[in-house]
Parts: C-alpha cells; structure tokens; sequence
C-alpha cells in the first residue's frame, strides 16, 4: 500500500513542476509536451489536465492494450511451460508406476527409443570382400602390371575406377569405389598367390609378402624424388609449361596429382615373378 502511494506521488510530480511555473509561455510549452501518464500498470491513457488524470483515477476506467508479445518469447514460454507440465506428469507417473517391478519394467520400455545398445560406437570396420566386378577390374590390371612390367598404383586405380567408363555409363557406382588400401592388399595378395603357385620350394610367402611391403615403400619413395628431380628440371630450364606448373604444384602440395599417372608408373626395381 506504501509502495503504491509512494509510486503515486512521483507520478504526480509533473504537475508541480507546471503549478510553480510562473511565466505563461513556459506553462504553455509543458502543456503541450507534458502528459500525465495513468500509473495504472497496463493503462495507456494520457492527459493534458491534471483533472482529467485524477478524474480517470477516481473512476478507474483504464484502457488496457494488450501487450505484445515477441514471437520468440511466446515460443521460450510456451516450451517452458510445457517442459514443466511434462516433468510433472512423468514424475506423477513413474511414482504411480514404481510401486509395481513389473510396472517399472514397463515404463522403462514406454521411455526407450529403439536404438540397440552401443548404438553410438564408431560402426566396425567390415573386411567386406570384394564384388565379382571389382575383382575382375583388379585382375586386369594387375595382369597389365605383370605384362608391361609397370605396375598400377592403388591411388591411381582409384581415380581410374571413378572414371571407368564402359558403353558410356559409368562402370562403377559410388559405392563400389574403392580406396586405395583395400586395392594395396588386394594386389598384395594376388602377387603372394601367384609367387606362391611358382615358387612354392624357395621362398616363403611371408617373406616375399616382406619384400613386396618394401618394394611398395621404395617405389613410393623413389616415385616421390624423381617427382620432384623432375620439377626441379623443368623449373631450372623455366619450361613454365602447364605441365610442369602441375608437377610444381602437386610436389609444393605433397599431392598425389592422378592427371600425371603415367609419368609415375615406375619401373623401379620391378621383379620378374
Ligand atoms: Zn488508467
């Protein structure tokens, strides 16, 4: 009640300010840019006369206009009014429900969500095997290698299965490509197979298995120097031909470019089977 008196007289003030005023023109000028507010919470009416104001006080007649309200906000209150009935009805709920095991074991399945257990582990890597037309794919071209002596890379084989193109259409789907690794053992395997079918009284498979790793290693790291021996070359004789400009690029970038394929299908230390 105090507080709504107090709140009351300083609403009030401005008419002092108006009665104290001696000079007309001043009187004037506040008439016209000072209205008395309704303090009434809500009310938006307005007046020019102090009589008016307190007439509307007295007969309590507010003008009330609906407030607006921000959709976001009636959204924030909607969701936390909602999130609050919801947390009571559960409580009152599960209450109800734990008197009984068989009840509880009930409600437990009412609130799971049908994901199976480990649901949000990383998936296990599948060793899948191989289709019939990505191994047939991969056997060409590892019967070329053996052929002409000059062996596909995996890295180049993938580009070249996004790009294999027969009557057309493309050869492979998405997800038929494959990566680079599976294309690596692949081969590997195959050259185990073959080397262990001819030679199976020298050398165990395991050690030639040993040396094609190595082999990999140093073609790659030889593939790698003639690279870059060759962009070196190219810079010095400042043959700025697009093609040396790519090479420049893909060593700058450590990349493994596959426009240049051909240039990095080595020979290096390429043993007879
Ligand atoms: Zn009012």
């Amino acid at each position: 009640m105090h507080e709504w008196t107090e709140k009351k007289e300083m609403a009030l003030k401005p008419i002092k300010t108006i009665t104290m005023a001696k000079s007309r023109e001043k009187e004037s000028k506040l008439k016209s840019s000072v209205l008395f507010e309704c303090n009434e919470e809500g009310c938006i009416n307005k007046f020019l006369k102090y009589n008016n104001l307190v007439h509307h006080l007295a007969t309590g007649k507010h003008v009330r206009k609906p407030a607006k309200h921000l959709l976001k906000d009636t959204a924030i209150q909607l969701y936390k009014s909602k999130l609050e009935r919801m947390g009571n009805l559960e409580m009152i709920s599960l209450m109800l429900e734990t008197s009984n095991i068989e009840d509880t074991i009930k409600s437990k399945e009412k609130f799971s969500t049908g994901l199976r257990e480990g649901w949000a582990l990383s998936k296990e890597r599948k060793n899948a095997r191989l289709s019939v037309k990505q191994t047939q794919f991969l056997l060409e071209k590892f019967n070329e290698g053996v052929r002409t002596f000059v062996r596909w890379k995996p890295e180049v084989l993938v580009t070249k299965m996004h790009e294999l193109k027969v009557n057309g259409k493309f050869n492979f789907t998405a997800s038929e490509f494959l990566m680079a690794s599976p294309i690596r053992s692949f081969f590997s395997r195959e050259k185990a197979k073959r080397q262990k079918f001819q030679l199976n009284e020298n050398d165990t498979v395991d050690q030639e298995n040993e040396f094609f790793q190595d082999d990999l290693a140093l073609e790659e790291i030889s593939d790698r120097e003639a690279l870059r021996q060759e962009c070196e070359k190219a810079l010095d004789e400042e043959e700025q031909t697009e093609n040396s400009v790519q090479l420049t690029r893909a060593v700058k970038h450590n990349v493994s470019t596959y426009d240049i394929s051909d240039k990095r299908r080595s020979s290096f230390s390429k043993r007879k089977l």
